[in-house]
């Protein structure tokens, strides 16, 4: 079978799948307090859809699947899905960000149903903060979550911290630490621009090569893997003594778009090639239209060849995403 190349010589085995627009948080830099307009229940891809279109991707090459969204934890059936995706012949890593609210309820059937590993997104360990961010009061359930994340075996637990200055960078050390108690893998993530967060400035991102030098001052970070041909995204590090490891993830500073291997599927059925650019492909129309597995084929394949050879955010001509990341799927 033809695999997904794109037109810059790149595998395509990565497939990102926003299963809905909806949320059980608000976080600041993701969606207004009063929450975004959202997609009629009948625009939303329904899970038979979404899996006849992730089969004939795995045929093609996808061998790594993510679901994500708005929080994925709250479309009902979802386990059932998973269920089925960890079915198709050829994949071999399923898993799933979430925003941890319902974990603890949720991770012993994702695992059972088949799902390998979660990410769990969380960005202070002060709970004023983490209110403050997100605007919900559930530290503790999610910190619960992490916890029955462990013992079910979704494994490695990884922990997303958006890391924003003059807000949460005197926690990185108190994160980086956790590394220590616990076999959790931290990745810090650059914050990134979307049209909701009016208050974007560069000026709030902070680099790897600072956040490496503040945990160097603490403890020093020993590198794994391999820092120049980087395999995926994060830059990835532990401490001597460390169970867990450390990630840093900069696609503004250090972006990673040469070896891109990611597409991404919003949830009212678009493909996104590329994060941080506005062209979509639309495929619901053509599922709906009762098209053939060859035509769905072909719009992914014409999809994956429109991959922009980089994302434009450190040059003049960009302009921030219009589409939010519960939309896109981060
Ligand atoms: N609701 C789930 C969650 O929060 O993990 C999954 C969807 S959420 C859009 C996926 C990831 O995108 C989260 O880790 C979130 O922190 C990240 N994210 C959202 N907006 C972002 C931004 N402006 N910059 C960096 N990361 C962002
Ligand atoms: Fe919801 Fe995740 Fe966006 Fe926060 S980052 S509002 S949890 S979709």
């Amino acid at each position: 079978m033809s695999r997904l190349i794109d037109s810059y010589n790149r595998p395509i085995d990565y497939l990102r799948i926003s299963v809905t627009d909806r949320c059980n948080l608000r976080c600041v830099y993701c969606m207004p307090a009063e929450g975004i307009p959202l997609s009629e229940s009948e625009n939303i891809l329904r899970y038979e859809e979404l899996l006849r279109i992730a089969d004939i991707a795995v045929r093609h090459g996808i061998t790594k699947i993510r679901l994500t969204g708005g929080e994925p934890l709250v479309r009902k059936g979802i386990v059932e899905f998973i269920e089925k995706l960890a079915k198709l012949k050829g994949l071999e890593d399923l898993s799933l960000t979430t925003n941890g609210v319902l974990l603890k309820e949720f991770a012993f059937q994702l695992k059972k149903a088949g799902l390998n590993r979660i990410n769990v997104s969380i960005d202070s360990l002060k709970p004023d903060r983490f209110y403050k961010i997100t605007r919900g009061d559930f530290l503790n359930k999610v910190m619960e979550g992490l916890e029955e994340s462990e013992k079910v075996g979704l494994s490695p637990v990884k922990i997303n911290c958006v890391v924003i200055k003059g807000f949460n960078e005197d926690e990185i050390l108190d994160f980086a630490l956790l590394t220590k108690k616990k076999p959790y893998h931290i990745r810090f993530i650059e914050y990134m621009p979307f049209e909701v967060e009016e208050g974007w400035q560069k000026e709030k991102c902070i680099s790897t090569s600072e956040l490496v030098g503040i945990i160097n001052k603490f403890q020093e970070l020993i590198p794994l893997g391999n820092q120049e041909k980087r395999t995926g995204p994060a830059r990835r590090y532990k401490f001597k003594d460390g169970l867990g490891e450390i990630g840093f993830i900069s696609p503004i500073s250090d972006h990673f778009c040469g070896s891109c291997n990611r597409l991404r599927l919003t949830s009212d059925g678009k493909l996104r090639t590329c994060l941080f650019s506005d062209e979509e492909i639309d495929i619901k129309g053509a599922l709906r239209s009762g098209c053939s597995d060859k035509e769905l084929e072909d719009i992914l394949f014409n999809a994956v060849r429109k991959k922009p050879e980089k994302h434009f955010i450190n040059d003049n001509i960009f302009k921030k995403c219009s589409r939010t990341m519960s939309f896109i799927g981060g």
